[in-house]
């Protein structure tokens, strides 16, 4: 498989473009023509420093309203491309794409067009190059990819061939099986791009929301199924336009696009395995079984007081790391790790981020299998060189820098409380009802949203909802759900008002988990037992009670236990969701507690301003970790 990315993609000037781009290990790029006259650079210093950074210049682009042009326009168009033709010679690229027209003065029909480009393609072929025809979603009279082919066809010049882009395709709505009886050798090159649902106009989603395949709604997959089928070897390349993208840090963006071709290919290989993708065999994503533990980092002087936390909340001290300064707490099938080192990862993570959350360790089917799709993902490993005779756990770098612990029931890394803990005895106790960590949420700048987003759901079998809204004090926040199995993550994006060179200083070591939320069976039970243990919760106001009891004919008991009990409710057709949270510690962390019925499957999400505003009364951080 070779992979490409246009240079409008990515933030920064033409070398930084290319750094990025070389690091994140694709093949080549597409000059997009806005970026090299830009940089200054002759043509061959331009195409010289391309090939010194190990990449191909794939192509030049884009060549706008050409074909269909009354004279004197036409001989003005064609003098135009001999211009450009002698630049791509310059350049060291054979294939310029030429975008369907939008001219006002341009002509429509087929066989002018054809005629045009049939010309266009002996003067081509004068400067050995070819030319690929592209129909934009809202070209004046070519906006299909089915009448750019009959185009071509009747050019019928081996200069000239097809360029596909799957956004120009699937946000029209057009079938990508008509692309199938296309011939593979006439589509010259092909461009990726997803982008969300939205109503809008195609042009303007197009410039400004395009997305990285997988990050959007488009069915990229079957469009690149039915580009196979037409047995078309050529490079894949993403030429995404969004505005996050050209803000965002370079190698981030450059990677990003890179895992999303390889789990877009690794997704038509298993939707279609009778199609040759060209692509290292990798495990499949597998779905998360459960949470195991999650490990805060925190100071010496502050352990007690988040240990006192967790007591408070049920749990208890049931074991401690054999030769690190790791506490186990511990509450039926539960586990809060509380690290205190003073060196190695943890040290650092609490040097960047103070007290927060270093490790989230999850059971899958098979952690090295999950962890080897990780790498061919391009996840980053990580090695922390455990003590001898303790485990080697698989870990892969997550949000925020914190590690992502892969475990699984069927290995030796089924016997990680037994190898690294030594027990702490206890007398029976069940805690204060506790189950299961329900939710994860992390908060994150708005520009990291889709990334992380993708993270979760390339690496495991893992799927989206819709992203919501929520409104904060400080501004909107918008938030993503993601669900694998046991595994449920709530990402939440703010617009982030750093500057792009604070950013780069802090890498995206601004990300963090914000709050663990624990299921429990009886959130009454649990409040009392709570309450009991002098746990305090975050008191909510008096006017969210009134509302509930304006929106829901609640029984009356039931509406005045959830307002003693400072428990937030939410309810649609689907079951009742019942949440408390503590009050925040450390930056701005907390717990939530809840409960779900039925097949309730949210977050709660009508209830976050009001749980906001009360943590905002209670005058602490709230929201987006500012570090
Ligand atoms: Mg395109
Ligand atoms: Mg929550």
């Amino acid at each position: 498989m070779r992979t490409g990315i246009a240079t409008v993609s990515i933030a920064g000037d033409f070398a930084t473009k290319l750094e990025a781009i070389a690091a994140a290990g694709y093949d080549g790029i597409e000059i997009f023509e806005q970026d090299f006259l830009a940089s200054d650079l002759s043509p061959q210093a331009a195409g010289q420093m391309v090939r010194d950074h190990g990449l191909e210049v794939l192509l030049f682009q884009p060549f706008r309203d050409f074909e269909g042009l009354p004279d004197p326009l036409r001989a003005r168009a064609f003098t135009r491309a001999k211009r450009k033709f002698a630049l791509m010679n310059e350049l060291g690229t054979d294939l310029m794409l030429i975008c369907s027209s939008v001219h006002p003065q341009s002509l429509g029909g087929i066989d002018r067009a054809a005629e045009d480009l049939a010309a266009l393609g002996a003067i081509a072929a004068e400067y050995g190059v070819r030319v690929g025809y592209e129909a934009l979603a809202w070209g004046r009279h070519v906006d299909d990819h089915r009448d750019a082919w009959e185009i071509v066809r009747r050019a019928d010049h081996p200069q000239i061939g097809l360029i596909l882009d799957s956004y120009h395709t699937l946000a029209r709505g057009i079938d990508p099986d008509t692309i199938r009886r296309i011939p593979g050798e006439k589509i010259f090159f092909v461009q990726l791009a997803d982008a969300p649902a939205i109503r809008m106009d195609l042009l303007y989603l197009s410039r400004h929301f395009r997305c990285m395949p997988g990050e959007g709604d488009l069915d990229v997959t079957a469009f690149m199924r039915a580009v196979l089928a037409t047995g078309y070897d050529g490079p894949l390349s993403l030429e995404v336009f969004n505005d996050q993208f050209r803000a965002g840090l370079p190698r981030l963006v450059a990677l990003d696009g890179h895992r999303s071709l390889i789990n877009l290919m690794d997704g038509v290989r298993r939707a279609a395995p009778s199609v040759g993708v060209d692509l290292p065999a990798m495990p499949a994503p597998a779905p998360v079984e459960r949470v195991e533990f999650i490990e805060f980092v925190t100071a010496i002087g502050d352990a007690p007081r988040i240990e006192a936390l967790l007591e408070s909340l049920g749990f208890r001290l049931t074991g401690k790391h054999a030769s690190k300064a790791v506490r186990r707490f511990q509450q039926n099938g539960v586990s809060i790790l509380v690290n205190t080192e003073q060196q190695g990862y943890a040290h650092s993570a609490f040097l960047s981020h103070g007290t927060c959350v270093s490790e989230i360790a999850i059971v899958v089917p098979d952690a090295r299998q999950t962890f080897a799709r990780g790498k061919a993902l391009l996840a980053e490993p990580f090695g922390d060189g455990p003590n001898p005779g303790e485990l080697d756990i698989p870990s892969l770098r997550g949000v925020g820098g914190s590690l992502l612990r892969l475990l699984d029931d069927h290995s030796d890394l089924a016997q990680l409380w037994d190898v690294d803990f030594i027990p702490i005895a206890h007398a029976d106790d069940t805690g204060a009802g506790l189950i299961a960590v329900d939710h994860i949420s992390q908060t994150m700048p708005f520009d990291e949203m889709l990334s992380w987003t993708q993270f979760y759901t390339a690496l495991l079998a893992a799927k989206k909802e819709p992203m919501v809204d929520v409104a904060d004090p400080e501004g909107l926040v918008r938030s993503q759900a993601v669900k694998s199995g046991a595994l449920r993550v709530t990402l939440n994006g703010a617009e982030a008002r750093r500057t792009l060179a604070t950013r780069f200083l802090a890498d995206s070591f601004g990300a963090a988990t914000q709050h663990i939320a624990f299921a429990c069976d009886d959130i009454f039970a649990t409040a009392q037992a709570l309450s009991e243990n002098g746990f305090a919760v975050l008191p909510i106001g008096a006017n969210y009670y009134d509302d509930l009891d304006a929106r829901y004919d609640l029984p009356p008991d039931l509406f005045a236990r959830l307002k003693t009990n400072n428990i937030l409710f939410d309810q649609d057709d689907t079951g009742q969701f019942f949440q408390l949270y503590s009050r925040p510690f450390g930056d701005g962390l907390f717990f939530e507690i809840v409960q779900r019925t039925d097949r309730y499957d949210g977050y709660g999400a009508p209830n976050a301003p009001f749980r906001i505003a009360a943590q905002a009364r209670l005058g602490q951080p709230v929201t987006i970790p500012k570090r």
